[in-house]
């Protein structure tokens, strides 16, 4: 099994949104990471990046939350096109997995004709009806598509196993949003790796327990990080952070891999 990691190029915004009260108005641009998995028994994404709208007509796609996210993002960066240059057509893709709904993760739902997409019951409600603070986050016409969901539910299918081998088991880890999903990765010479996505920004967030500056519920987001810091401490599970622009200097991009 093989692990790619891919950038859909940057979102220019603002520490604080986030480590909350940390840097605040200081600009920060982060990688807006998304994954690919070869296993044997089939491809796997686990998210997408942001929308190819976001290239050509972000205004009018993304809207007001430009001033807080700024997407910057080239043709070939477009999780659709990036994937082929490691030899993988969007036909191939068995499985998306979305951490959540949000815009820089859900923007190519649609585009991989024989995946199911895997995804939380609750972040699927939430994302039609999302309180009003996090409404901009969520792009209606980027998931409200007639896709085969594969629909999963919260603790109950926590550690949800896609292939029944443990290689790539996907845990619920609410906190950022009511529906926010994780995937671990055992990979042979590399070890297990967590990808955290948002329910776990940046080093900081992971190694000092700074909040982030935007989450639906902050209890839930404490009790995800200390579970995954947990699986790092413990267990020597390697935790891969959603958009920490310092942590993402050191891992390994595409067309290099980690298996
Ligand atoms: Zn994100």
């Amino acid at each position: 099994m093989k692990m790619y990691m891919f950038e859909a190029g940057i979102l220019k915004s603002q520490q604080h949104f986030f480590t909350l009260n940390k840097g605040v108005g200081a600009a920060f641009d982060v990688p807006v990471p998304f994954t690919l998995i070869d296993h044997p028994k089939g491809k796997v994404l686990f998210d997408t990046g942001n929308a190819f709208e976001t290239i050509h007509d972000k205004e009018n796609h993304w809207g007001a939350i430009l001033g807080a996210y700024d997407p910057v993002m080239t043709e070939d960066q477009w999780c659709v096109n990036a994937i082929q240059k490691v030899g993988v057509a969007p036909e191939d893709i068995r499985y998306v997995v979305l951490s959540h709904l949000h815009l820089d993760h859900a923007g190519c739902v649609g585009h991989f004709p024989n995946a199911k997409y895997v995804v939380q019951r609750d972040e699927l409600h939430f994302a039609y009806v999302p309180d009003p603070y996090m409404k901009l986050a969520y792009i209606r016409k980027d998931f409200d598509k007639d896709v085969p969901w594969l629909i999963l539910e919260g603790w109950r299918d926590d550690g949800f196993d896609l292939y029944g081998d443990g290689a790539i088991t996907v845990h619920f880890t609410p906190g950022h949003t009511p529906g926010h999903q994780s995937v671990l990765i055992n990979l042979e010479r590399n070890g297990p790796m967590f990808l955290a996505a948002d329910s776990c920004y940046t080093t900081d967030n992971l190694q000092n327990g700074t909040l982030p500056g935007l989450m639906w519920n902050a209890g839930d987001t404490v009790r995800s990080v200390n579970r995954m810091r947990h699986l790092q401490d413990a267990h020597g599970v390697t935790v891969m952070t959603g958009h920490d622009p310092e942590a993402w200097k050191s891992v390994k991009q595409a067309p290099e891999y980690y298996d």
